[in-house]
């Protein structure tokens, strides 16, 4: 068949029809399915016949979800799991073993931090951070014990970003399973497994369902992984629920027009923050003050749809502009068509400590605008009106 484009995919790939000739996937709420016979079940349990059998192993609309993700991603398969934090955390704890090594960006997500400082040493698994601003020391944090190389990029709340090609030969070099958070910039955007990454994280709650509704992750990405991962998941059960992988697989339908839209959107927000008195510091991928928009236009199509900046006065200025704001959302989430303001220091990343937080550039004054998909106009006006 002749290779379609992302766009083409993102809306054509269909795994399951019901035989109702509906034109839009149906919903399998269902917790197993039927066997023919007792020789039918028996093949199935021994892997001798592809079929479904349990929802927590899978289910005609997680695998849609996961099918196309892997197509748009450029991988040949995925788990899809509960929550981006599942994703993470079954990525992570499918590949290793006590004794074993991780090293990872300093710039996390909170819950992602913790499970690495605070969870995985009760199972005798260690980490070291390293600085995306000093990728010179990374190589002298690997010991031969380490296995998985894990990064953010575009980083949360930060917008840091990590050379992916860099990392890529750094994995290959060390012989570490290079894993990717593409979280905040989609597949649309970022590509990580063309760069040498070995598996992709996805929190889905964010823009691949884009509309706010639902909590849900997905890993794709190399094959032998992708093995242990769903062996992993399979027993533990941290699996999708039909019904969000239905939702996030309709919403994956507009994820192009929804990003650029994002991008337009942010783009234009960053470029008023930067020209604006009471900011101290915009930080946007690919806004012209950006310290690597050069490594932005190498690795990302476009910026993507979060804008950070930093308010002149700190903490009880930062604090008011989040009070202030009359349309825009305060939330924690991101990747919604609302445009949300959320304070880090005191919300997303206050289990880190002072220190932690200074040392990735989450100052009491930052800010972390979601920029969504209402008209720039509007989004703009309330943001003057809260700053002033
Ligand atoms: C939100 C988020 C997660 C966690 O995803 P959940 O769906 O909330 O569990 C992980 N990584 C990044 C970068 C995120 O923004």
């Amino acid at each position: 068949m002749k290779k379609t484009k992302f766009e083409t995919d993102a809306i054509r790939t269909q795994t399951s029809t019901s035989g109702e000739r509906e034109h839009s996937t149906p919903l399998y709420l269902t917790s197993s399915f039927l066997f023919d016979s007792a020789e039918h079940a028996r093949a199935l349990f021994a892997n001798e016949e592809e079929g479904n059998v349990y929802s927590r192993y899978s289910n005609p609309n997680t695998d849609e979800f996961i099918h196309k993700m892997c197509k748009l991603e450029g991988a040949s398969s995925g788990v899809a799991t509960a929550s981006g934090m599942a994703g993470v955390f079954s990525s992570i704890a499918a590949l290793l073993k006590k004794g074993d090594h991780i090293l990872a960006s300093r710039s996390l997500f909170g819950s992602t931090h913790q499970i690495l400082s605070e969870l995985l040493p009760r199972w005798g698994i260690t980490h070291s951070y390293a600085d995306i601003n000093d990728p010179d020391s990374w190589e002298s944090l690997i010991r031969k014990e380490t296995k998985i190389l894990f990064l953010e990029t575009p980083s949360n709340p930060g917008l840091d970003l990590i050379d992916l090609e860099w990392a890529g030969e750094l994995s290959k070099k060390h012989n570490l399973i290079n894993i990717v958070d593409n979280c905040f910039a989609t597949p649309w955007l970022q590509r990580p497994l063309e760069y040498g990454a070995d598996l992709i994280v996805h929190s889905a709650t964010k823009f691949i369902d884009g509309q706010g509704r639902g909590i849900g992750g997905i890993i794709v990405g190399k094959d032998e992984y992708i093995e242990e991962v769903s062996f992993f998941t399979r027993h533990t059960g941290p699996a999708l629920s039909p019904f969000n992988a239905w939702m996030f697989s309709k919403s994956l339908e507009t994820l192009p027009v929804r990003m650029d839209r994002h991008c337009d959107n942010a783009e234009q927000l960053a470029d008023f923050l930067g020209l604006h008195k009471k900011v101290k510091l915009v930080k946007y991928p690919f806004h012209k003050d950006h310290p690597q928009l050069e490594l932005a236009r190498k690795q990302m199509k476009r910026g993507g749809g979060v804008v950070c900046f930093e308010i002149e006065g700190g903490y009880e200025q930062a604090t008011q502009f989040i009070d202030k704001v009359a349309m825009l959302s305060r939330s924690a989430n991101l990747g919604d068509a609302r445009t949300i303001v959320t304070h880090p220091a005191s919300t997303t990343h206050s289990k880190l400590t002072d220190q932690e937080r200074e040392r990735v550039g989450i100052t009491p004054g930052l800010i972390r605008i979601a920029a969504g998909l209402e008209a720039i106009d509007d989004i703009l006006e309330d943001v003057e009106q809260a700053l002033s």
